[in-house]
């Protein structure tokens, strides 16, 4: 069983126009890097909108299938603040009530193929009541976090969704890393997830991307606190460069953590435009011919039955 814990779903109105730009401008920095010839990011911003959007799962649905993948895990962006949402005035953004009820309903559709959480920034007004409906009614199984928004996992304003969470027996998963503009990586420490585990010792926490830049962080504090775990979305970027990069750091993981706390995930739409979830998929599946010594009961684990346990999935 293959699932993916970190997919979006891309439509207007569901995250800002900032965020869209900022993903043109690093695409275009990364397409000219060698040549210094920059394509224009407006231009690439639209044919790569264009390209992602699937605002009923449908095309999610066919990638998975073309890589043998089972379930995903979507969830919506809450990045409106991070944007500087006008406090009044009419919102970039659909509401966030709204996109969380929408997944549901896409993940419902989808029967067991698709699972979602909830996200949203607890900074919000009625926050919490947006987890609570979102586990309660709508079937989510976890809540995801993007600290880059601005407020850091420690920050006491965050405390409730903890204890909610808790109560409701759910995961909470963190974005972990670097992010393109307006959003700012210095939240995403993993040093600061490491102060809700320590203060929620019972709180099931994930760390999407492993942490980025700060993947070793991240598990050296994973082997010190067993309720966090780590997912590797992303890493498309670093094995497109050097597989080895990437094979190092899955290797480390498995011997800091063991397999049970490393799961598979894509990131995708976004990361699709760099590797298919086919090619990922494979990598994955090649991880015992590379250079590093991974077994084949290793990478099913990580790319299935650790996720399949932590989600309690049948
Ligand atoms: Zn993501």
């Amino acid at each position: 069983m293959i699932i993916d814990l970190h997919v979006h779903l891309y439509n207007e109105g569901w995250v800002p126009g900032s965020w869209m730009n900022a993903i043109g401008r690093a695409l275009s920095a990364y397409m000219g890097k060698d040549t210094g010839d920059f394509p224009d990011p407006g231009q690439l911003t639209a044919e790569y909108a264009d390209q992602m959007r699937d605002e009923t799962g449908d095309k999610l649905i066919d990638d998975m299938d073309e890589a043998g993948v089972d379930v995903s895990v979507i969830f919506p962006l809450d990045y409106a603040l991070g944007a500087d949402e006008p406090p009044s005035g009419t919102p970039e953004c659909i509401p966030i009530a709204d996109q969380n009820r929408i997944f549901g309903e896409i993940a419902e559709k989808h029967g067991e193929r698709l699972v979602h959480f909830v996200m949203v920034d607890p900074r919000r007004k009625g926050a919490i009541s947006i987890l609570e409906q979102g586990v309660t009614k709508q079937g989510a199984r976890g809540l995801k976090l993007h600290p880059t928004t601005g407020f850091y996992p420690d920050d006491p304003v965050c405390h409730p969704f903890y204890e909610k969470a808790l109560e409701l027996n759910v995961p909470v998963m963190f974005h972990t890393g670097t992010q393109p503009a307006p959003l700012k990586a210095k939240y995403a420490q993993p040093v600061f997830i490491d102060s809700v585990a320590a203060d929620f010792p019972d709180l099931k926490i994930i760390m999407a991307h492993v942490g980025h830049c700060w993947w070793e962080e991240a598990l050296t504090l994973a082997g010190t606190k067993p309720n966090l775990s780590v997912e590797f979305s992303g890493w498309q970027r670093e094995f497109l460069i050097d597989p080895n990069r990437f094979y190092a750091m899955l290797r480390h993981a498995l011997d800091v953590i063991g397999p049970w706390r490393v799961m598979y995930g894509t990131d995708n739409p976004y990361l699709k435009l760099a590797m298919s979830s086919k090619e990922w998929v494979a990598a994955l599946r090649d991880a015992p011919n590379s250079d590093f010594s991974f077994s084949k009961e290793e990478m099913d684990i990580v790319l299935g039955a650790a996720a399949r346990r932590l989600l309690k999935l049948p």
